[in-house]
């Protein structure tokens, strides 16, 4: 479902992966939970291309519903795989980059939900850092957006006006709201990176979680 001029939202997928058309080749961000690369690689031949066309996989953060098919799409595809230092380490130790942090019920929730998340370790082959702009949709920069967890990076192209926020957003109804809760690594770190992003005048919000937010001025949290 293509959702801006060159982006689209590959549907049916826990968390949200999109899908970049460059005339290089593609990028892909994020890659589902363990087993989403069967509906990825469909999705991305049912656009005309083939697999050695994926050029890039760029991921947000190192939790099992982002890396999860990481491995296997490499494999097919033989993209080059791009995270934050951080993230990527946690990655390859086929971990989380923090602990969840459950009270009560959630706990008995996240434990029944862990095997889902077990992404198999994966190798990183460039470290991304805050500020670097990638060659993709006509230059994609590297936010530091830490608080979700300790090295959570987004992605904004500044000519697009989309921004691809992870899981430092979520949205709901038409709005966005921030990180919050047991899987929220430091509060006062993801509420900082709410605030940074809702600067940057993306006029398109591509979060983890919840449907695309267009015209995104004002549907920002204020925290
Ligand atoms: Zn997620």
């Amino acid at each position: 479902m293509q959702i801006a001029p060159n982006v689209h939202l590959i549907p049916g997928i826990i968390a949200n992966p999109y899908l970049i058309v460059d005339p290089d080749g593609l990028t892909l961000i994020d890659t589902g939970l363990p087993g989403s690369e069967k509906k990825i690689l469909k999705y991305i031949a049912g656009i005309g291309k083939s697999p050695s066309d994926l050029k890039r996989i760029i991921i947000t953060h190192a939790d099992g519903d982002h890396v999860g098919s990481v491995g296997p799409l490499r494999r097919a595809s033989g993209a080059r795989v791009f995270a934050s230092r951080a993230e990527a380490e946690a990655m390859a130790k086929g971990e989380s980059s923090r602990q969840l942090k459950a009270i009560g019920l959630q706990k008995v929730l996240f434990g029944l939900l862990a095997p889902l998340f077990k992404a198999e370790p994966a190798n990183v082959d460039e470290v991304i850092t805050d500020g670097q702009t990638l060659p993709v949709l006509g230059g994609l920069r590297v936010l530091s957006t830490p608080g979700h967890t300790p090295d959570h990076i987004s992605l904004y192209s500044p000519s697009a006006g989309v921004l691809f926020a992870g899981d430092s957003m979520k949205s709901a109804r038409d709005r966005l709201d921030g990180s919050s809760g047991g899987n929220t690594w430091d509060q006062a770190q993801a509420d900082a990176s709410v605030r940074k992003q809702a600067a940057l005048g993306a006029k398109v919000v591509c979060v983890g979680h919840g449907p695309v937010v267009t015209d995104a001025a004002g549907k920002f949290p204020r925290l």
